[in-house]
């Protein structure tokens, strides 16, 4: 498959205001005679996206809230195209001028954009796990009919596509991610039970968005992973495994055929995978800190409890499932987490409203893009009266 290397790359970001987004621009700001953020989107933060576009002057943005949207326009004058709603992401991905979205949407929302940006062409650098979980099946053959690689920015899954290069097709036995554990990691299962939303957005190394963070505190954000690697890379779930490395040093790793494990290693630092994914398959300098051995001392490993973590193993049920049940999993994990981060639900309760959800669900083989809208619409129903 190709991958369009221009010298130039002009970027639309979905989600410029959110933790990927603004990272993105970062790297977009330290290489600026490569990479020009031509279009920027937000859901309902206008007082950062003004600020974003005094300072990279985008040819155009999106918010989602048309109220919002009139403060923008009387803001930002005629100069600056201001669009609105899930149409105007739609209508930018696919703008003759783009040639790389980068999709950092939280969550389903981000589905439909990423879906007309590949049927656009578009290179992708491909944030959004929740777009592959929930319809992997169509998203992949997708892309193989528009000829369209979507480089992976999650940590794991760009460390697993970096031991990849240039391996023969076939020689891996098993990919092997890593956990950081969260903040939870040494709980006990009662411990669990009382835990905050102020807990559960410390996570211990990475600093992400509200959700991501609480998915990684339940361990479902190692679980929507899994899904993700084997879409992306073509495994079964049987040769998908999670190791908790509370260090999050090593970002993941490939074991082949002869016994070899490949890793990929770096700080937990976001713009690492996000500015690789923009380069590939070149390499840039970037001004990040270096692994420091020594003061590093010791890098630990350990089996994940799904236990106390039900979310991990919910995740391998819906992939074995198939069909629609992914979208399920996912759906009920959206809305378990917004009433957890809402203060309706202790956290112990995110993996029973999801375990509900899949009892329920009668599931579809082979689905369509609609059969998952569906699914998705089902789960969010189906949850509402409990
Ligand atoms: P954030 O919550 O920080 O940002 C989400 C962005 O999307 C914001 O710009 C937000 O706008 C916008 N947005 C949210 N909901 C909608 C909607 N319904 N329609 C349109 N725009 C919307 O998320 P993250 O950056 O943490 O995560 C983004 C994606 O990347 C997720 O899928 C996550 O799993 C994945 N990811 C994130 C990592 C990280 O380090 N953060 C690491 C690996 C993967 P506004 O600011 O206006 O609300
Ligand atoms: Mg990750």
């Amino acid at each position: 498959m190709n991958v369009k290397v221009r010298l130039h790359q002009n970027i639309a970001i979905l989600g410029s205001t959110g933790s990927i987004g603004t990272q993105t621009l970062e790297v977009i700001a330290s290489y600026p005679d490569r990479f020009t953020a031509a279009y920027l989107t937000v859901n309902n933060n206008i007082p950062l996206l003004l600020r974003q576009v005094e300072r990279f002057r985008p040819k155009g943005v999106v918010v989602l809230d048309p109220a919002a949207a009139e403060t923008v326009r009387s803001r930002c004058g005629p100069e600056v195209e201001v669009l609105t709603g899930p149409e105007g992401l739609s209508d930018v991905v696919r703008r003759t001028e783009v040639d790389t979205v980068v999709s950092a949407l939280v969550g389903f929302a981000g589905l439909r954009p990423t879906v007309d940006a590949i049927t656009a062409g578009k290179r992708i650098a491909l944030a959004n796990k929740e777009t592959l979980v929930v319809a992997g099946s169509v998203m992949m053959p997708l892309a193989e009919r528009h000829n369209v690689r979507l480089l992976p920015v999650d940590s794991e899954h760009s460390a697993i596509f970096q031991c990849l290069t240039g391996e023969p097709a076939g020689s891996v036995t098993r990919i092997i991610l890593t956990a950081s554990g969260g903040p939870f990691r040494s709980l006990s299962a009662n411990e669990l039970r009382t835990v905050t939303v102020e807990q559960a957005l410390k996570h211990p190394n990475w600093s992400m968005g509200s959700k991501i963070t609480i998915d990684s505190a339940t361990l479902m954000n190692k679980g929507l992973e899994v899904i993700e690697a084997h879409w992306l890379f073509g495994m079964p779930a049987e040769r998908i495994d999670v190791v908790v490395h509370p260090q999050s040093i090593i970002h993941s790793m490939v074991e082949f055929a002869d016994g070899s494990v490949k890793a990929q290693l770096g700080v937990p630092d976001m713009t690492i995978p996000i500015q690789y994914a923009l380069t590939y398959p070149d390499r840039f300098p970037t001004p990040t800190r270096r692994v420091d051995f020594p003061s590093l001392r010791e890098m630990t490993f350990f089996s994940p409890d799904t236990e106390r973590f039900p979310c991990l193993r919910l995740a391998y049920d819906a992939l074995r499932a198939g069909g629609t049940m992914p979208a399920v999993l996912n759906a009920a994990n959206e809305v378990a987490v917004a009433r957890f981060l809402a203060g309706a639900v202790p956290f112990t309760q995110i993996p029973v409203l999801i375990e509900t959800a899949m009892d329920r669900h009668v599931l579809r083989e082979n689905p369509t893009l609609e059969d998952i809208v569906e699914a998705d619409g089902w789960t969010r129903d189906i949850l509402s009266t409990f």
